[in-house]
């Protein structure tokens, strides 16, 4: 669909968001929502921070970085079943889903076998 300037009929929506909008920061204001949410710890290093958005969790962006990069190494790492026998080992490097190297090699024997029918 294309719009012509005869679409600017919807202002009158746009108008109604915004309102919308202002009522629900004034509510939050009055509540103390920003005030109680300005002040937090830094997930990554516990400094306090005063944070800008409310999602903001680190205070740099390198802390959220850092702390993102811990966490994820760290489920890395995490003990998990073994893809073919199921015995839970804990991966020495990541992405390590068997126990062993013997393991693999039947696994992936088996998943060549399926391959027409239900492996992807
Ligand atoms: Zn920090
Ligand atoms: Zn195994």
């Amino acid at each position: 669909m294309w719009f012509t300037p005869n679409t600017l009929d919807d202002y009158g929506y746009v108008k109604g968001h915004y309102e919308r909008r202002v009522a629900r920061e004034r509510k939050r204001k009055e509540s103390g929502y920003y005030k109680a949410a300005r002040k937090v710890n830094c997930l990554e290093c516990g400094k306090e921070f005063t944070r800008l958005r409310k999602s903001g969790l680190y205070c740099t962006p390198r802390c959220g970085d850092n702390h993102r990069r811990k966490e994820k190494s760290k489920e890395l790492y995490l003990p998990k079943p073994c893809l073919n026998c199921g015995i839970v080992f804990k991966p020495d490097r990541p992405r390590l889903n068997y126990c062993k190297y013997s393991c693999y090699r039947a696994d992936y024997r088996k998943r060549k076998k399926v391959a027409g029918e239900s492996y992807t």
